[in-house]
Formats: structure tokens, C-alpha cells, sequence
């Protein structure tokens, strides 16, 4: 077990000195406060199991802050040690609801101090572990009632994200299914985004997560600007994040379901909000364990199939450009046909498939084929809202869902896609390679189209007539 960590607050810098010496001898870890501010600044930042305070020339205002210490919840059980003047009464701390305190008078003797500190350690620890415990468990049972009684997976994790920012008050928690070693994710709930579906992320800009999945042990940073960890994206952060956007502590805890590392349970808090801590930690894995075990159990409801059938499910991505597969596509696409139907919307899909694509491998090699591939997935990737969704739909063609979106918008988007394309090199600077893409696209409604197969059908007959045509074009 760990050495019980104290916080020492005093304004009598000879004091600190001394009184942490003295107790780290005797097996504390000692973190010390000088004045009042960074008292509070310390238990901001992290929990203790004691603290020392010396109340020596101190006037009300520390027992101000002392007070304000007890309401935060993080710090509501912590027990408190008081070093006091002769003529200081303990019955003076009650108002300020410091019940559970212990104090010395000067002079005392080490020996005593240390005696008297062991004691009220161990009997501070217990109390604040069976009320700790009561506490969590209670909020446990309660998310665990939700998370049961909900059979489908998607609910489970939007359960998850909202009880626990709720239950830690930040706001920014997420879950993010990847396989170790993948350079993207899928976020499949956000607190911060209740609306969000499925959406893609690099997760090169995520070095937490990429370790997470990486070890399978929990990242914590208490502060991201002096973790080496993110030396290369704080640079990259610098123009998109700022001021309290910002985000300064983070927990990445992974799970496994099914035995094998499926995501990444994601909080942060920002330059506004108190860091993370090891409770928070704590708390959010005991939610975490608890929901693995419903996951398991939804997947299989689901998909009414036996485990290696779910973990590829989970898996649903094409390997070479992390896209979704056909068989994802195929779904989604019956969902916004049916989500367009339910609210008289429009829908429009947009079938790209490269030009002379045969001579590409032919000329320069099957593996450029494939890098123009990887890359042509993450230019269309880019180009895409939240709510557009890709799909590798076969060898060299790509598939762009966009809801809420008629023909002008579609032709604008396509547009757009063809001259990036063109203009993109595909090689480096000492070897340049350059392709076209032609699309044809469908958009519902439409008299031609029925249901999802009709839809690419008609996108599909589009497709062969800028082919046709020409290719490096669209027709619809
Ligand atoms: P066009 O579409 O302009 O009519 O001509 P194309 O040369 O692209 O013709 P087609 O669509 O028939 O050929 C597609 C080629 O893409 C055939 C296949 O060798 C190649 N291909 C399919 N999947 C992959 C892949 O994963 N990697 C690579 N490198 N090539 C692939
Ligand atoms: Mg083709
Ligand atoms: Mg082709």
C-alpha cells in the first residue's frame, strides 16, 4: 500500500521545512501549502488523506477557506489536523463545520504530534473509505438500474457519458471504440455532443488514447502542458485550442469487451474546471466495469450471435482506409432513408470511383495504389460534416452519404471533391502522382428510387455516364 499522502498548510516557511522533513522520516508522502491560496490551489489539484493545518497567526480567513474545502465533495470526508496557539479552543472550529478535526497546542513534542497524527489518520481513513463507498455505491447501483434496463448498445453509452459528467460535473466525456494500433477511432457518444452519430477521428491527435490502446493501462495527466506525452500536438493545439476551451487534465481508461481491447472511455476538464484526480479515476472505472458487462450482453442481443461475430461488428471498418465497410453503409443507409421518409427530408448519395485506376497500380506499383487509396479516404474524410457519412464501397470506390441534402448542395460538394482531387499529389515532390475521381449521385426522393438498393442503383447508372462522358466529372 501507499504512504498516506498529508497536505501541510502553513504561512511559517521554517515550519514547512521542518515539520515535512520530519514526517516524510516517518514514511508520509508530505505535499506542502504555503498561505492560504495555495491551500486551495493544492486541493484543487489533487485529494489527500490528511490535512495539517496550522492555525498559528491565522484569523478567520483560513477557516474561510477551510470551510469552502468541506463543501467541495472531493474533499467533504478528508480529516483535518489543526496545530494551534495555547489559547485556541477545538469548540471554535464547529461553526465552520470542521467536525471530524483533531488538534495540538503548542509546545508539543514530536513524539506526540506523530502519535497523535498516526491515530487520527487511521481512524479519518476508515471513516472516509465506508463513507466513500456508501456514496459511490449508491450512485452505482442507480447508473447500473439505467444501464440494465436499456438493451441497446448506443443508449448504454450515451448512459455512460452523461452520468458520468454529471456524476465528476465536467464537461467533456466520451467513448471512443478503436483497435490498438489504429490511427482512427469512431466516438460513439459524447456528453458534450448528445446528437453525435459515429463520427471519425484521427487519433494521431489524441496521444492519450493511442497510449491507452496501445499499453491497455489507464492514462492519466494532471496537466497536459508538462506531460511529455503531448509535446508534439500542444504545438498543433496552439491555433485551434485556446483559453478555456483549452483542455488541461484528461483520463483515458480503455476497455475490453469480450476480452479484447475494443475503446476508450475519454474525460477531460479545461483550464476552468478543478483537474482530475484519483477519485474521479477511481469512480470512472468502477461505471466502466459495471457497463462492460451490459455491452457484452446488448451485443449479443443485437446481433443474436456469438462473440467473434460481435468483435467484428466492432470491427466494422475497411483496414486499408479505416472507412466503414459495405455491410455499415448498407444500414445507415436504410436509417436515413427511413429518418427521411419519417421527416419528409432529403437524402443524396455520392459514388466516386477512380479514374484509370488499373493503369495507377499498373504504373506505379500496387502499394501506391493503395497509399492513393489511404489517401483519397482521408481527403473525402475532410471535407465531410458531422453528420456525412463514408464508406469504402468496393476496391477503388467510396461511397458519401449526406443527409438533409438535395441536388444543389450534393453538386456543390462533388464539385469540390473532383478539384481537390485533381489538384492533390498523390506521390511526393521527387516522384508526383496524380489521379481523377468520377462520381455519379442519387438523391432521395426520387420516382426511380424505392429503397437503399434502388438509391445506389441510380447513383451507380450516374456514375458509368461521367465515365462515359469523360471521366474526372459527375453526372446525377
Ligand atoms: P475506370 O474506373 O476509369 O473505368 O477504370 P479503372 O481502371 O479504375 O477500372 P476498374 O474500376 O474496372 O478497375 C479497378 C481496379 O482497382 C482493379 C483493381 O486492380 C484495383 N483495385 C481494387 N482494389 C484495390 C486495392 O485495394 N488496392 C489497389 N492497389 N488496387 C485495387
Ligand atoms: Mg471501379
Ligand atoms: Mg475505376
Amino acid at each position: 500500500m501507499s504512504n498516506p499522502r498529508l497536505l501541510l498548510a502553513t504561512e511559517d516557511t521554517a515550519l514547512a521545512r521542518t515539520l515535512s522533513w520530519v514526517l516524510k522520516e516517518n514514511g508520509y508522502d508530505v505535499v506542502t501549502a504555503l498561505g492560504g491560496p495555495q491551500l486551495i490551489e493544492r486541493l484543487e489539484q489533487d485529494v489527500y488523506d490528511l490535512l495539517v493545518v496550522d492555525l498559528a497567526n491565522s484569523d478567520a480567513g483560513t477557516l474561510d477557506r477551510l470551510a469552502r474545502v468541506r463543501e467541495d465533495v472531493r474533499h467533504k470526508d478528508v480529516p483535518l489536523f489543526v496545530i494551534t496557539d495555547a489559547e485556541f479552543n477545538l469548540a471554535d472550529l464547529e461553526p465552520f463545520g470542521l467536525t471530524g478535526s483533531d488538534a495540538i497546542q503548542r509546545p508539543y513534542q514530536v513524539r506526540e504530534l506523530l502519535s497523535r497524527i498516526k491515530a487520527h489518520l487511521r481512524v479519518g481513513r476508515e471513516l472516509n473509505r465506508a463513507r466513500s463507498d456508501a456514496r459511490s455505491r449508491n450512485e452505482l447501483v442507480s447508473i447500473l438500474k439505467e444501464i440494465t434496463a436499456s438493451l441497446n448498445s448506443s443508449e448504454i453509452y450515451q448512459i455512460l457519458v452523461r452520468r458520468v459528467a454529471s456524476g465528476l460535473r465536467i464537461a467533456r466525456c466520451s467513448v471512443v471504440l478503436a483497435a490498438p494500433g489504429a490511427r482512427e477511432g469512431t466516438v460513439v457518444a459524447a456528453f458534450e455532443n448528445p446528437n453525435l452519430r459515429d463520427l471519425r477521428v484521427d487519433l494521431t491527435k489524441y496521444p492519450e488514447i493511442t497510449r491507452a490502446l496501445q499499453t491497455g493501462e489507464t492514462v492519466m495527466v494532471a496537466d497536459v502542458d508538462a506531460d511529455p506525452l503531448y509535446q508534439d500536438v500542444l504545438m498543433t493545439w496552439g491555433a485551434q485550442q485556446t483559453g478555456a476551451r483549452r483542455t488541461k487534465s484528461v483520463i483515458a481508461l480503455p476497455f475490453a469487451l469480450a476480452g479484447r481491447l475494443s475503446g476508450v472511455f475519454f474525460l477531460r476538464t479545461t483550464a476552468d474546471d478543478p483537474p482530475l484526480n484519483r477519485l474521479d479515476l477511481g469512480f470512472a472505472e468502477q461505471v466502466i466495469e459495471a457497463a462492460v458487462t451490459a455491452l457484452e450482453k446488448s451485443y449479443d442481443l443485437e446481433h443474436g450471435t456469438g462473440r467473434g461475430e460481435q468483435l467484428r461488428e466492432l470491427a466494422d471498418t475497411d483496414p486499408l482506409t479505416g472507412c466503414a465497410n459495405r455491410r455499415v453503409l448498407d444500414q445507415r443507409l436504410r436509417e436515413e432513408l427511413d429518418r427521411a421518409r419519417r421527416y419528409t427530408q432529403v437524402v443524396t448519395v455520392v459514388l466516386f470511383d477512380v479514374d484509370d485506376f488499373k493503369r495507377v497500380n499498373d504504373t506505379y506499383g500496387h502499394q501506391a495504389g493503395d497509399r492513393v487509396l489511404k489517401q483519397l479516404a482521408f481527403l473525402l474524410r475532410h471535407e465531410l460534416r458531422t453528420m456525412d457519412f463514408l464508406a469504402r464501397y468496393g476496391g477503388e470506390e467510396f461511397v458519401v452519404v449526406l443527409p438533409e441534402t438535395g441536388g444543389i448542395g450534393a453538386r456543390l460538394f462533388t464539385d469540390r471533391i473532383l478539384r481537390r482531387v485533381q489538384l492533390h499529389n498523390f506521390g511526393d515532390s521527387a516522384f508526383p502522382v496524380s489521379v481523377t475521381v468520377s462520381a455519379g449521385l442519387a438523391t432521395f426522393p426520387d420516382d426511380r428510387v424505392a429503397d437503399d438498393e434502388s438509391l445506389m442503383r441510380l447513383a451507380d447508372e450516374n456514375l458509368y455516364k461521367a465515365k462515359r462522358a469523360g471521366r474526372n466529372r459527375y453526372r446525377d
